[in-house]
C-alpha cells in the first residue's frame, strides 16, 4: 500500500495492484476545508491518470484508468510503454484465468514482453537515462537469497515477474516503473521490437546454452511457436548443424522452411518415418517446446543413444511420463528449462551483430484499444500468427 498524501484527519492511498482508492478517516472529516482537500485530491488522482488493459474475466478485458506509476526506489526507472509481445502464458491467464496454481484476482493486468522509453529515473540509476529506448527484462529477483546469491536469479524465492498473479502487475498500461537492472538500453539498429522479442528470444537463448551447445549437431525442434522459433533462431546462429521442425500448423512450418528447417506436420504424415528417414542415426538433441506429451514421446522416439531432451513447453497437465525403456537404454539426459536468466544482454548483442534476425517473428501488430482482437486471435492460434504485437 502506497501512500499518497497525509492529511490531519484522513489519509488517502491507493493500492495499484487492485486499482483501489481508500480514504481512511481518523475521525469524520469537519470542515468545508477537508472535504475540498479530498476532492481536490481524486481530481489530482484521475488528472495522473493513465490507461491500463486489466482482465476482468475469463476472456474479457477492459481499458480502464488507473493513476500513473511513481518512482518509489531511488534505483526506479519509469518507462512509457511503446510495444508488448503477447505470450502464451498471458493467453494462459486470458481464457483459463490461471497457470496452475497461479490465479488471477480480478482486475488484473498481464503483459510481461515489453519495450519503451524511459520517462523518468531515479537519483542512484546510470545505466539508462531519460529518452532511452529500453528493453524489459521482467523478472524483478530479490538478489539477496540462495538462489540469487548462486546466481540463479529466475529460480529467486522472492521473485517478482511482471503480469505474473500475485506477484507484479503486468505491461499493458501507458507507463510502469522497473528497477534500473530490468532495464536494457537499445543501441545501435536495435528497436523497440528489438526489446520486445528479446523476452522470449532470451529464452531460446538460454534453452541452447543449457543443452550444451548444438554446434555442429543435428537437431528437432517439437512444437513451433514464438519459443519454439526463439530455440530454433538461437541454434542457427550458435552454428547448428540440421533443424528438424514439427508443428500442427502449416502457415507457421512455412515459417520454419523459410528458416531454412527441414519440417513436418504429425497430423499429415509419420514424422517419426519422415525424420528418421533422413537421419538414420536419429538426433543429438531434442527441445520440446509445445508441453504436450506425444511430441516428448516423439522427441525420445527420435533421439540418438547419448541424445539430450531438453523440455521448454509449458504443459496444461500435471505430469510427464517417460517410457522407461527408451530412455535407460538411450541414456537420454533430460534438462528442463525455466525462462532464462542472464541472457537478455547476450540476446541484443546477437540480434545488433546480425547473428539473429527476427523478420519472421512479428506476423500481426494491434493498436493497444484493440488488445482483446489480439488475445482472441493468438488464443484461437487463427491467420498464421506467430508473435502478436501491441503498439502503445
Ligand atoms: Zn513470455
Ligand atoms: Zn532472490
Amino acid at each position: 500500500m502506497q501512500l499518497c498524501r497525509e492529511f490531519t484527519n484522513f489519509n488517502i492511498s491507493y493500492k495499484r495492484e487492485t486499482n483501489f482508492i481508500r480514504i481512511l478517516f481518523a475521525a469524520k472529516p469537519q470542515s468545508h476545508e477537508e472535504y475540498t482537500d479530498i476532492y481536490l485530491y481524486l481530481l489530482y488522482i484521475k488528472r495522473k491518470a493513465m490507461k491500463a488493459m486489466m482482465l476482468t474475466g475469463i476472456r474479457n478485458m477492459e481499458m480502464r484508468d488507473i493513476p500513473e506509476p511513481k518512482l518509489v526506489n531511488s534505483n526506479d526507472v519509469k518507462i512509457r510503454m511503446s510495444v508488448l509481445g503477447i505470450c502464451g502464458s498471458d493467453i494462459h491467464y486470458y481464457t483459463q484465468g490461471q497457470i496452475g496454481s497461479q490465479k488471477v484476482q480480478y482486475p488484473f493486468t498481464v503483459g510481461h514482453e515489453g519495450a519503451g522509453v524511459v520517462v523518468e529515473v531515479g537519483n542512484s540509476v546510470k545505466r539508462v537515462k531519460h529518452g532511452d529506448q529500453v528493453a524489459i527484462d521482467p523478472a524483478m529477483p530479490c538478489y539477496e537469497c540462495d538462489q540469487c546469491l548462486a546466481g540463479r536469479h529466475h529460480t529467486c524465492r522472492n521473485l517478482r515477474f511482471l503480469g505474473c498473479p500475485g506477484q507484479a502487475e503486468g505491461c499493458l498500461m501507458e507507463y510502469i516503473v522497473m528497477p534500473e537492472k530490468s532495464c536494457f538500453p537499445l543501441t545501435g539498429k536495435l528497436t523497440t521490437d528489438h526489446g520486445s522479442i528479446s523476452e522470449p528470444l532470451a529464452i531460446g537463448v538460454y534453452a541452447e546454452k543449457k543443452s550444451g551447445g548444438v554446434k555442429g549437431l543435428n537437431t528437432g525442434i517439437f512444437g513451433y511457436g514464438p519459443i519454439g522459433m526463439s530455440v530454433m533462431l538461437a541454434a542457427k546462429a550458435n552454428g547448428v548443424n540440421k533443424i528438424y521442425v514439427t508443428d500442427l500448423i502449416d502457415e507457421r512450418l512455412a515459417i520454419a522452411q523459410r528458416e531454412g528447417s527441414f519440417t513436418c506436420n504429425p497430423t499429415k504424415e509419420n514424422i517419426i518415418g519422415k525424420i528418421m528417414h533422413e537421419e538414420p542415426s536419429g538426433l543429438d538433441v531434442a527441445f520440446e517446446c509445445c508441453g504436450k506429451q506425444e511430441t516428448l514421446d516423439q522427441a525420445v522416439e527420435l533421439l540418438k543413444p547419448g541424445g539430450k531432451l531438453i523440455v521448454v513447453g509449458i504443459p496444461e497437465f500435471e505430469w510427464w511420463s517417460l517410457n522407461v525403456e527408451k530412455t535407460r537404454r538411450k541414456e537420454i539426459s533430460l534438462q528442463f528449462i525455466r525462462r532464462q536468466v542472464d541472457c537478455v544482454e547476450q540476446t541484443l548483442e546477437m540480434m545488433k551483430n546480425g547473428l539473429i534476425t527476427i523478420d519472421n517473428m512479428v506476423t500481426h501488430r494491434f493498436p493497444f484499444e484493440r488488445t482483446k482482437e489480439a488475445f482472441d486471435l493468438v488464443a484461437g492460434y487463427r491467420d498464421g500468427v506467430m508473435k502478436a504485437m501491441i503498439d502503445f
